[in-house]
């Protein structure tokens, strides 16, 4: 497997893949190592967590560094990234006593009723390259504390931090066997699927979600898929232009526009369409795109080549059914994975950008009537993972979110997760549930407990 930097095309690393046999024998000592791990007191395993974190925030730059030579991501971001990873682990740390805790539902003389959170075992996590340290830890954290062993295979385009995830969980008294990092591509991860694993948590695309539900299907192992989105936002006639113009551009553009919940359509009003449009373009036009190294860049390269093709078929099927460019619109020549920050406008659900996932820094503006069409174009999707409306009238907001089909809605903000809410997508985006406490139970079996007293 070759390491690519993103902003130049050059070798950082070769490594060389787990074969079957290596993934066998990661799932095997996993496997012989989980009771251990699930039986000491939760206390320790909190213990190991804290230090995890600890070592995360000793490591922070040169972490930083490493994601942002393997992914592109602007040096700024990557630490922003871990920063906030402190607040996820804070999080769980804080509450998993109480999300594992077994429960009485019932203490009647005759017959007692309890509830156990079982670890589920061993499980795959397969991961995402976008937010390493978030879509990781996501999972894994809770995972662990819960009890489970991990086999934790990171995507291909972010190996290196998940390699340093592992060097720091075993630091901080993780057992190797029980976080094992299985290196390698999609073929490695169809391998990890095959291992007899107890769920498989996986944060990707969706047709690679789809590929991996149908493996698993008639194991009737757990499954979680955290997938894709084609995230709506809508701005009312009401709404401070500027603002709401300023935080959708950087809900757009931010990473490159290759987050799960970055903004992917805007609807807006009509009456305060070309005001938007004009503001929207200008706050674009103001991103420093650059060096990824360089602490003052905010746009950096895409992580992968091919989605540039992407992004060029997107622009070239919206412009020739009548979209008008604003910006950007095409790869920038240079060594590396490059394309221009795009805007356009005058489009319509008739085009690719409007329908399918672009993941890069482009995004169309539709005009709409009112807050019915808003509505009704914004679940025009097969995905629904957030959406969000800007108006200062609350209510108004309230009353457009609850028609709204996804997993989360925003007032007044957009690209935004919460450790303390339940993170989860409809249709396409996926199943399941991460973060918050349904995401420490989901790494759980409950186990039903009848007692009757002799
Ligand atoms: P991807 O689907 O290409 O790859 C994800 C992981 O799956 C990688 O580790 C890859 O090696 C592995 N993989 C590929 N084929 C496999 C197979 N057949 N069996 C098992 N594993 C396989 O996705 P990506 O490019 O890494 O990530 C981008 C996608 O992830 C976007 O669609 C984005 O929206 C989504 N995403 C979703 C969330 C969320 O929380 N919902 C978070 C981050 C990213």
């Amino acid at each position: 497997m070759k390491i690519l930097n993103p902003s130049d095309g050059t070798l950082v690393r070769e490594l060389a893949d787990d074969d079957t046999g290596a993934v066998a024998a990661k799932y095997a000592r996993a496997r012989a190592a989980q009771p251990g791990w699930g039986a000491i007191p939760l206390g320790e395993r909190l213990a190991a967590i804290e230090k995890f974190k600890a070592e995360t925030e000793k490591r922070k730059d040169e972490l930083a560094r490493t994601l942002t030579t393997e992914t592109g991501k602007p040096i700024s971001q990557a630490r922003n990234e871990l920063n906030a990873l402190a607040g996820r682990i804070d999080f769980f740390l804080a509450n998993a006593k109480s999300a594992l805790a077994s429960e009485t539902v019932l203490a009647d003389p005759q017959m007692q009723e309890q509830i156990t959170h079982e670890p589920l075992g061993v499980v795959a996590n397969i991961s995402a390259w976008n937010y390493p340290y978030f879509v990781g830890s996501n999972v894994f954290v809770p995972a662990l504390l819960a009890g489970n062993a991990v086999l934790y295979k990171p995507s291909e385009f972010a190996t290196l931090t998940g390699l340093a995830i592992g060097e720091m969980l075993h630091a901080a008294g993780v057992p190797p066997d029980v976080f094992s990092v299985v290196v390698g591509s999609g073929a490695t991860g169809s391998l990890l699927v095959e291992q007899p694993v107890d769920g498989v948590f996986f944060t990707g695309s969706y047709p690679t979600g789809a590929r991996i539900a149908a493996a698993c299907a008639p194991r009737m192992v757990k499954l979680q898929l955290e997938l894709g989105g084609k995230d709506p936002s809508y701005v009312c006639e009401d709404a401070d232009v500027k603002t709401a113009a300023e935080s959708l551009a950087d809900g757009a553009m931010y990473n490159a526009g290759q987050s799960c919940c970055s903004v992917e359509r805007i609807y807006v009003q009509e009456r305060i369409y070309g005001r938007f449009v004009d503001a929207f373009v200008a706050t674009v036009k103001g991103f420093k795109s650059g060096d990824p190294m360089d602490e003052a860049t905010y746009l950096g390269p895409l992580a992968r080549s091919p989605q540039i093709a992407t992004l060029e078929g997107q622009v070239a099927d919206a412009v020739a059914k009548g979209a008008r460019l604003l910006a950007g619109g095409k790869r920038i020549a240079r060594p590396g994975n490059w394309f221009e920050a795009t805007v356009l406008s005058n489009v319509g659900h008739d085009m690719a950008l409007m329908r399918e996932e672009s993941f890069g820094p482009v995004i169309g503006i539709q005009k709409v009537a009112g807050d019915d069409e808003a509505v009704r174009l914004m679940n025009d999707t097969e995905y629904g993972l957030t959406a969000g409306v800007y108006t200062p009238d609350e209510k108004r907001a309230r009353g457009i979110l609850a028609q709204i089909r996804s997993g989360s809605v925003y007032w007044n903000c957009c690209d935004r997760v919460s450790p303390r809410l339940p993170w989860s997508g409809v249709g396409h985006s996926g199943v399941g549930v991460t973060l918050s406490t349904y995401g420490i139970q989901a790494f759980t079996r409950p186990k039903a407990w009848h007692l009757k007293p002799a």
